[in-house]
């Protein structure tokens, strides 16, 4: 039931919408065509959180979204939506625009699953389909506003809000709860959770940002979690490697680890994601998690390489170890690095810059300890160099490097040449 919620009641302060989300909204507006900030922007905003993007969601079609913009997009194959672009370089922004799509249930869905034959009007009409185990197979078609919202995961997620009259429409209650501090699945939980086990992992980071507003999960919506952790075995790794940087990458690492283990899922949703929650407690692994969360919280950009050079790097330490009795330092720590990731991160081999801005990282460590010669004006000239710099100050914030070194390589970036020449000379 569609219940329009006016600024009285949920006190949204305009202040904090996006001018260029407001800016969307008004031309599709202005074209006929219904349109709304929608999904965790309107959740963010509603707890007084300054959104960090904002998605609209409209009845217009991705060609109509992207006959009414300069510079439009339309981006993905399974999920056509369309990028609307403003401004240039670095400080451009993305509006994510949407068309509302339509939710089936299991029953519906299985009718028509599997007919090939289907006609395009027919696929107009049609919802999306789910395979044997109840997974979401067609995702795409498109649908009116009431079934948008009822396909989105949580109550506090599937709210629209119209910038212009500042209405919220609310078909769930998400206002109720977000006043109660309630994490609800829309629908069945489990069912949910079968139709895309994602959700599982989604429910962990939401309770994890949410937790420091006070939020809970709902009883209903936690309890099938862990009876659903397997339906996780069939989720392609590239998702639940996408999913588990979310986790960790956006700024309630800490949060999330503990959420995880509160929920009994510290184990099994995926082979790396073990490791961290397992070592979270380590000293220099935790020091880099708050790092993260820090870094994040102040805006900063965070690299998956960094974190997971960190997370590994006691298997590559243990590994050059063993290797130095019969290798040299070098080539061993290049074999011992290829053996982590042969044993640790083989699921995510395609990610090749990734794991060569690991080796990087690694690879700059012993480098540190050369204080003369051309060495130094090597590294701060590496291209990888603040990133090498912040592993070794966290590597003697914990102790593991003496705290003079990293004192004298923070001074020689900054240094000019003759200081540079000076410091080279001191350090002999
Ligand atoms: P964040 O602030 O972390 O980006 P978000 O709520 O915006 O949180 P997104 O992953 O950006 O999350 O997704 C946008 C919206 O799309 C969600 O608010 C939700 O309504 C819907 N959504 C995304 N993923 C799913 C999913 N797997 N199942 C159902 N709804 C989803
Ligand atoms: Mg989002």
């Amino acid at each position: 039931k569609r219940v329009d919620v006016p600024v009285a009641v949920h006190g949204i302060d305009p202040e904090l919408v996006d001018k260029r989300a407001s800016d969307v909204v008004r031309t599709l507006k202005q074209a006929g065509f219904e349109a709304y900030v929608v999904g965790g922007a309107v959740r963010d905003l509603l707890l007084g959180l300054r959104p960090k993007d904002f998605d609209v969601a409209t009845n217009a079609t991705p060609e109509q979204v992207k006959g009414l913009f300069r510079r439009a997009f339309i981006i993905g194959k399974r999920f056509r939506i369309v990028h609307v672009v403003y401004g240039r370089g670095r400080e451009h922004e993305v509006i994510e625009v949407s068309t509302f799509r339509a939710f089936l249930d299991n029953a519906a869905a299985e009718q028509v699953s599997g007919n090939e034959k289907t006609s395009k009007a027919q696929l107009a009409g049609m919802h999306h389909a789910v395979d044997a185990s109840g997974r979401v197979l067609r995702d795409n078609v498109w649908g009116p506003q009431d079934e948008d919202a009822t396909r989105r995961d949580f109550t506090v997620n599937a709210m629209y809000y119209d910038p212009e009259t500042q209405v919220v429409v609310d078909f769930h209650k998400g206002i109720e709860d977000a006043k109660k501090k309630i994490l609800r699945m829309i629908g069945d939980p489990a069912t949910r959770y079968r139709e895309d086990p994602v959700r599982i992992i989604r429910a962990v980071r939401f309770a994890a940002k949410l937790s420091q507003l006070g939020f809970k999960l709902d009883p209903k919506t936690s309890r099938p979690l862990v009876e659903s952790e397997h339906l996780l075995n069939d989720v392609p790794q590239s998702r639940l490697f996408d999913e588990m940087l979310k986790l960790l990458q956006t700024g309630h690492s800490i949060a999330s680890i503990a959420q995880l283990k509160e929920l009994g899922l510290a184990k099994g949703i995926y082979p790396l994601l073990d490791i961290v929650v397992e070592r979270a407690d380590h000293t220099f692994v935790n020091a880099a998690l708050m790092d993260t969360d820090r870094r994040v919280g102040e805006g900063k950009t965070v690299a998956p390489s960094f974190l997971l050079a960190c997370v590994l790097w006691q298997d590559v330490k243990t590994g050059w170890e063993q290797r130095m009795q019969r290798q040299q330092p070098f080539p061993a720590l290049q074999d011992a690095i290829d053996d982590v990731f042969d044993k640790r991160i083989g699921d995510v081999s395609g990610r090749g810059k990734l794991a060569a801005d690991m080796r990087e990282i690694w690879v700059m460590q012993p480098r540190f300890d050369k204080r003369s010669g051309s060495t130094p004006y090597g590294m701060v000239a590496h291209l990888r160099f603040r990133a090498g710099f912040d592993f070794l100050r966290l590597r003697a914030d914990v102790g593991e490097v003496d705290e003079h070194i990293a004192e004298w390589w923070q001074e020689f970036q900054q240094a000019d040449d003759a200081r540079r020449d000076d410091m080279m000379e001191q350090a002999r």
